[in-house]
């Protein structure tokens, strides 16, 4: 099954995707966690990424698309995959689809997360990270602290948080592109009937693990 992760920063997009990923054996593919690689390694790619990523902006779609066309054309792909970031635009999304017609394949679910957005930002500000790339664990110092402070019960790696999330500049700057550019493509998904909405949120006592387990369980029982 493909799908794609929809929903603000900070809504959990990569909790459900790693845990749907986990359970499933389809990639998670976070557009995110690529750049960010690439920035720690200091390739031209991250070089280039990075100008943008530290003011909060979108990379352009020179450098971001053929980075997942790439991604797209590995095997471990073949059975399914989870997209976590991208497309965040109209454009990116008709530049996905036509990758995916050319592999006679197309977007079977989009899973779309909401949050109150007071709550969304103070989610992104207690974000923690795992600085181990192999490992991306996702902690929240409030609602999912890690068992020992600082430390990845995954792995034992520090926990970071990432520079765009420590700026409330970086973070508004985030907020404000999703609400223009990236919301409007719920829309365009809707239209092909295949958006699913959550809602993670301590006013319904939702975490993303919750939201998880529904849509495996739902997968299974196709
Ligand atoms: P994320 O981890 O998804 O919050 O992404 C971190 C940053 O990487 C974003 O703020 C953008 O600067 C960049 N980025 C990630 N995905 C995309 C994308 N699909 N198009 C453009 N820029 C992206």
């Amino acid at each position: 099954m493909n799908i794609i992760m929809m929903g603000a920063q900070g809504t959990g997009k990569g909790t459900v995707a790693g845990i749907i990923s986990e359970k499933t054996g389809w990639p998670q593919i976070s557009t995110g966690d690529i750049f960010r690689k690439n920035i720690e390694e200091k390739t031209e790619l991250g070089e280039k990424a990075n100008t943008y990523i530290a003011k909060g902006e979108l990379v352009p779609d020179e450098i971001t698309v053929p980075m997942v066309a790439n991604r797209l054309n590995e095997k471990d792909t073949l059975d399914g995959f989870i997209l976590d970031g991208f497309p965040r635009t109209i454009e990116q999304a008709q530049k996905l689809d036509d990758i995916l017609k050319e592999k006679n394949k197309k977007i079977d679910m989009v899973i779309n997360l909401t949050t109150p957005r007071d709550e969304t930002i103070k989610r992104i500000l207690t974000r923690r990270v795992c600085s181990n790339q192999e490992c991306k664990a996702t902690y929240n110092l409030v609602m999912n602290p890690p068992k020992v402070e600082g430390i990845c019960d995954k792995c034992g790696a520090n926990l970071v948080q990432r520079k765009d999330d420590s700026s409330e500049e970086a973070i508004n700057k985030r907020l404000e592109i999703y609400d223009k550019q990236t919301r409007p493509l719920v829309d365009y998904y809707q239209e092909k009937g295949v958006v699913r909405t959550e809602e993670v949120s301590t006013r319904i006592n939702r975490l993303g693990i919750d939201v998880a387990t529904d849509i495996l369980n739902d997968i299974k029982g196709e």
